[in-house]
């Protein structure tokens, strides 16, 4: 039988047999420890019902691993070397499809309609391109996808911000960004050692479930997160003063300090100790005041 793709052996044959040169602008560190890959598909929990949509298969190490569990793989690749390679090393399972497009710029909705049968179970697992970690989580949750949740491997510091609870340093508009939609756990810490090349910095897996509702209900999404971001300009601000700053032309300052209390905040506390709860209500507060 032939032995599996992530495996030091295998996966060093296959770079050699087709002259494969890693791309470090498109984030290529692909992984060599089945025994990482084995727990990031356990994190996904799939049933033989499952559906898992993958970012950049690379020569289809978790590819494969996700095509033994699931009942179908859709992966989306944006290196053109890599299709001759996948389409051997993924041969053995006619059920997983490889789209050669940058997931940032596809239509990930109309992929999935057309390639999964209605209210089936998906999950996104991936091992993303560190280059684009943040946009490609943040379009994949902004583009409303009928997913459960994303379980993938990113840098070590960007799941620390993602998953941060209020008050402490890591704590920021990514965050709250990525909290709002989903519920947000570091599951693992991964050695450098697990990838061919290894890249330089400290890895994790993230998973993020999908809620059923955003974290919070607000009168004015795109305004909250605004209200969010000019918060965070400027870590050692208060409140108070970063708001001031940002709404100078569009909100008096006698009118932001009403809205803090209306929505029982001390206008002194920092931007990082507030809950998601608590930005939504003081976005509520300040649209009303809107010039
Ligand atoms: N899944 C493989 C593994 O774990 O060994 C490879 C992971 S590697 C970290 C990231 C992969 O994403 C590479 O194959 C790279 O070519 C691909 N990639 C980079 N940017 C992409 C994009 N915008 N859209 C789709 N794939 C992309």
């Amino acid at each position: 039988m032939m032995k599996d793709i992530a495996t030091p052996v295998r996966t060093k044959a296959i770079l050699e047999k087709y002259g494969f040169s890693f791309k470090k602008s498109l984030g290529q560190n692909f992984l060599i420890d089945l025994n990482i890959l084995n727990r990031i598909v356990d994190f996904a929990e799939l049933t033989v019902n499952s559906g898992a949509i993958e970012i950049g298969p690379g020569i289809g190490a978790l590819t494969e691993q996700l095509a033994k569990r699931a009942k179908k793989v859709v992966a989306f690749e944006i290196d053109q070397r890599l299709l001759p390679i996948l389409k051997e090393t993924l041969e053995p399972y006619p059920h997983v499809k490889v789209i050669h497009e940058d997931v940032l710029k596809a239509n990930v909705n109309q992929v999935i309609t057309e390639e999964f049968g209605e209210d089936q179970d998906l999950m996104v697992v991936a091992n993303l391109p560190y280059y684009v970690t943040t946009p490609i989580i943040m379009k994949l949750l902004t583009d409303q996808l009928p997913i459960r949740g994303i379980v993938c491997m990113l840098q070590k510091e960007v799941a620390d911000r993602i998953a941060a609870a209020p008050g402490t340093k890591d704590y920021g508009s990514l965050s709250i960004a990525i909290q709002y939609y989903t519920e947000a756990k570091t599951v693992m810490i991964v050695p450098k050692t697990v990838f061919i090349p290894q890249p330089n910095i400290d890895s994790a897996v993230i998973r993020l479930t999908k809620r059923p509702e955003p974290a919070v209900k607000v009168t004015d999404e795109e305004f909250f997160f605004t209200v969010v971001r000019a918060s965070f300009a400027q870590r050692r601000k208060t409140i108070f003063n970063n708001l001031s700053s940002h709404f100078a032309q569009t909100i008096e300052k006698k009118n932001i300090e009403k809205a803090l209390h209306a929505a029982g905040i001390d206008p002194k506390r920092r931007g990082e100790t507030l809950s998601i709860e608590e930005f939504g209500r003081l976005s509520d507060e300040l649209v009303s005041h809107l010039d």
